[in-house]
C-alpha cells in the first residue's frame, strides 16, 4: 500500500496522535483516508485494483489505487452485475484519475 500512497499526490505526510501518517483521498469519492507511515491502513483505506485481477490486472503500482472500504465493495458489486462495457468505462475513469494524481517516486529507496 505504501508504494501507492507515495505515488498519489492526494496523499500528504501528516501527524495523527503523535504518529506519522499519510492523509489522502479515496480514488472514487474523495473521502479522507489515513495510512500509517509503514503502509498499514488506519481505518477505511483499502487497496484497489483498477483493472480487476479477474480481468488480468496486475499488482503493478500503476494498476493500484487507494479506495475507501465502502467504495471498494461497491465497485466489486458493479463488476459482478453490470455488463463488460460498463466495467471498461469504470476502469478508464479510474485510470485517468490515477494518472492525474500520479506523483513520481522519489529517488531515495
Ligand atoms: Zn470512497
Amino acid at each position: 500500500m505504501l508504494d501507492v500512497v507515495r505515488t498519489d499526490t492526494t496523499f500528504e505526510p501528516s501527524v495523527l496522535d503523535g504518529a506519522k501518517v499519510w492523509v489522502g483521498k479515496c480514488i472514487h469519492c474523495n473521502a479522507k483516508l489515513v495510512v500509517a507511515a509503514d503502509g498499514r491502513s488506519l481505518g477505511e483505506a483499502t487497496l484497489e485494483h483498477i483493472v480487476p485481477q479477474t480481468r488480468g490486472g496486475t499488482d503493478d503500482v500503476t494498476n493500484l489505487a487507494i479506495a475507501c472500504a465502502r467504495c471498494n465493495r461497491e465497485k466489486g458489486k458493479r463488476h459482478d452485475h453490470k455488463r463488460g462495457e460498463r466495467l471498461d468505462d469504470v476502469v478508464a475513469t479510474l485510470q485517468a484519475r490515477r494518472t492525474a494524481r500520479w506523483r513520481p517516486k522519489p529517488d531515495r529507496s
